[in-house]
């Protein structure tokens, strides 16, 4: 039998990695601690030092599903997969902060000595490999740009290397990645950061529970900004 919506802490979703470890700090000045660590735990749910709120670890693709349906009351995502999972459930979820972390770019990339700009003039179709085929998509149609989409679920560095496409549209932080591989950015389509997201019936049912943890957010997401 599920537990009673009142009796269920609240249900936070993350993923590992650089979210998480971002994440931390906003959930410190919200004066919440993690009972253990995912990279140290194969717990998937973690209790904090609120016993009204536990973090469920998914992966980060997963995160806006979790909280559309409600498996978890809210959650925070990149704005890449927000896109790309918006394209499928438009107005799924409540999106209140843009919490200005895990920031990168979406970028179109290719391998140094690739002409993209003569291609692009000369009207060539592209064959262009990515996770985001939703941004991709309209991005080059909003350029007039006829492109192929391929879609990969990871390594994308790799499609261009080995005659997969033409180009690849990924996430780019440092630039560390592409110089690895041999390639270069020749377009950014649009900044990234991550956003708390809210399902839209734990907003009403369970706003007394959720308010003070989204001010605090905000909050600490605003001192963030601003230092
Ligand atoms: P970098 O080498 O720092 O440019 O990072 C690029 C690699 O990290 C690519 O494989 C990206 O898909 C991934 N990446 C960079 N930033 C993020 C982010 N904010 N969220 C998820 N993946 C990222």
């Amino acid at each position: 039998m599920n537990m009673p919506e009142t009796l269920r802490p609240l249900t936070m979703a993350l993923s590992k990695g650089r979210i998480f470890e971002e994440t931390l700090p906003l959930l410190k000045a919200a004066g919440i601690e993690i009972s253990e660590h995912p990279e140290q735990s194969r717990k998937l749910i973690i209790a904090t030092s609120n016993p009204a709120l536990r973090l469920i670890i998914v992966r980060a693709s997963d995160v806006p599903t979790y909280v559309e349906y409600g498996a978890a009351d809210l959650g925070i995502a990149g704005k890449d997969v927000l896109l790309e999972h918006a394209a499928q459930h438009p107005g799924g979820l409540y999106q209140p902060i843009d919490l200005n972390i895990a920031r990168c770019r979406l970028s179109v990339a290719v391998r140094k000595g690739f002409d993209y700009d003569a291609a692009v003039k000369q009207g060539a179709r592209l064959r262009v490999a990515t996770k985001y085929t939703q941004a991709a998509r309209e991005h080059f149609a909003a350029k007039g740009v006829h492109v192929d989409l391929i879609k990969l679920y990871g390594s994308m560095e790799l499609a261009p290397l080995v005659g997969l496409a033409d180009a690849i549209v990924d996430l780019v932080s440092t630039g560390n990645t592409l110089k690895a591989n041999d390639l270069v950015a020749v377009e950014d389509i649009m900044p990234i950061s991550s956003r708390l997201v809210v399902n839209r019936a734990a907003l009403k049912t369970r706003h007394a529970e959720l308010q003070p943890l989204l001010d605090a957010f905000e909050q600490a997401s605003r001192a963030r900004a601003a230092a």
